[in-house]
């Protein structure tokens, strides 16, 4: 056996591992009942453990240095990519002593249900000494990474690998006073009415509709499933098996039709892996940022378009006959409603990204020490006043939202709204190679969309890094003003800018 071959049998057992821990997660956030999160931290922090010891042991990095004699010099070939891959990876992973990766496992799997009873009892009180452990764990983390000049580069550099703090700062500040333009001269315009998304709508009608809408799309339901969860999900055990899950409203239709459209996005892309890449770490996204172009796409660009509800709307109406008297142009109005509004996975397109920007800022802040976890509903909601006018009446629509700290996620924010500036350039960059993309997408024609998006982004998995990626695709770096034009000349028809 080549010494390649030997490295891909020894890194089969990691990604095997990943994946058995990726299973009990989808489990914990689905079937899993609450009594059982100590048993499961003891199991993911064994696996964690396991998985660290086989991949960071020295025989790894030996079979890395040898197999690379052993392979061509070609930049984009499945060797010389995995290797270059791999060699990240483990110098990643070599950072972090053992106990240190066991610890984290544990701390942030018990997290997650201290998080889920704060929430819901809207008490940042109960969650507070449990989200200083975790601060401490990330500040940590970051100073076993090593960064330049700030300690978030190291977090942000986990899942944009190659992107600074600065970098972000820079395309974020780059676009929000227009967002914040955008979205004042929107204000000033009559609301335009989004009753007809507030009817009564049966759970088992609208699970029914989302899932032929994202089959239709292309979702393989072969090769995936869909379940219910608190927070909307995607996950993958291979290219093969990959999960996604939805949050019901019984009298609101887009958390569970949106929220579908949007993770069966991450799930297409999982499942658009080459199937030879499969098992292999190449398996998987080029990084969040761009999974989240892909989630982003197919809910909005796609799933928020007059063309695609000129197709959907009528099967809509069979399915809800309440909204029989909608037309096209109120129900593209509807779902494109822009507010100010206290919650960020609820976010209109125009109003998202401010969201994110409020969040890094403060994901900074604290790890660089400008804030304390004791005063972070305070610094919140002043933040929030600053940027939205508004004021979240507690902080289970504050600071408490989300789910990303209770598990340890700080420096994850930044890269949902990379998706959504990647999601426009992306699309406009297909349709200009392929120009009868809208109307194929009006008559509920998705595949040369999709195929364009395997071909293109998909099948090479983790080959390439985002920046690397996107200049292969769109010729150009990551920019905002793609995005900007994009919603001035959507929410200009819809608001009559
Ligand atoms: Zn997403």
């Amino acid at each position: 056996m080549s010494k390649y071959q030997a490295l891909l049998t020894r890194l089969g057992d990691v990604v095997s591992l990943r994946e058995a821990m990726a299973v009990l997660g989808y489990d914990q956030q689905t079937q899993m009942p609450a009594g059982a999160a100590e048993g499961r931290a003891r199991q993911l922090s064994t696996l964690a453990r396991m998985e660290h010891e086989i991949f960071t042991d020295d025989a790894t990095k030996h079979l890395i240095d040898d197999a690379e004699n052993e392979v061509d010099d070609v930049y984009e070939s499945d060797a010389v990519s995995l290797l270059r891959v791999v060699k990240q990876d483990y110098e990643e992973a070599t950072k972090f002593p053992a106990s240190f990766v066991e610890e984290w496992a544990k701390e942030t799997t018990l997290a997650h249900e201290t998080w889920v009873h704060a929430r819901a009892n809207k008490d940042f009180k109960a969650f507070e000494s449990t989200l200083e452990r975790i601060m401490v764990l990330a500040h940590k983390s970051a100073e076993f990474l090593g960064y330049k000049e700030h300690p978030y580069d190291a977090l942000l550099g986990r899942f944009e690998r190659g992107m600074t703090t600065a970098e972000v700062d820079r395309i974020f500040e780059g676009h929000r006073p227009r967002l914040v333009d955008l979205i004042s001269r929107i204000s000033q315009k009559p609301q335009v009415d989004d009753s007809p998304l507030h009817h009564h709508f049966e759970q088992d009608k609208q699970r029914e509709f989302a899932m032929n809408v994202v089959q239709r799309f292309g979702f393989d339901t072969h090769r995936g499933v869909q379940a219910v969860s608190v927070h909307p999900f995607c996950t993958s055990f291979g290219v093969n098996d990959v999960r996604i899950t939805t949050r019901f409203e019984d009298n609101f239709l887009n958390p569970a039709l949106f929220g579908m459209m949007h993770e069966a996005g991450h799930a297409m892309y999982e499942q658009g892996v080459a199937q030879h890449l499969d098992g292999t770490m190449l398996s998987g996204g080029t990084s969040l940022g761009v999974h989240e172009s892909q989630s982003r796409m197919w809910e909005n660009v796609v799933g928020r378009s007059k063309g695609f509800w000129s197709w959907a709307l009528p099967m809509l109406k069979e399915t809800f006959p309440q909204l029989a008297d909608v037309s096209l142009d109120a129900f593209y109005k509807a779902i494109n409603k822009v507010e100010r509004s206290f919650i960020r996975v609820e976010a209109d397109e125009a109003t998202y990204n401010l969201h994110i920007i409020l969040r890094f800022g403060i994901e900074r802040d604290l790890l660089g020490g400008k804030v304390a976890v004791k005063d972070l509903p305070k610094v919140w909601n002043e933040r929030f006043e600053a940027s939205f006018g508004i004021t979240p009446p507690h902080d289970g629509l504050g600071v408490l939202q989300d789910v990303h700290w209770s598990s340890g996620l700080v420096g994850y924010f930044p890269t949902y709204a990379l998706g959504n500036l990647l999601s426009v350039q992306y699309y406009n960059t297909a349709v200009a190679q392929h120009p009868s993309l809208p109307d194929e997408i009006a008559n509920g024609e998705f595949g040369t969309l999709l195929g364009w998006l395997h071909d293109n982004i998909h099948a090479h998995g983790r080959k390439f890094t985002t920046a690397e990626l996107t200049k292969r695709v769109t010729g150009g770096e990551i920019e905002s003003d793609s995005y900007i034009a994009y919603l001035e000349n959507k929410l200009g028809e819809v608001y009559g800018l």
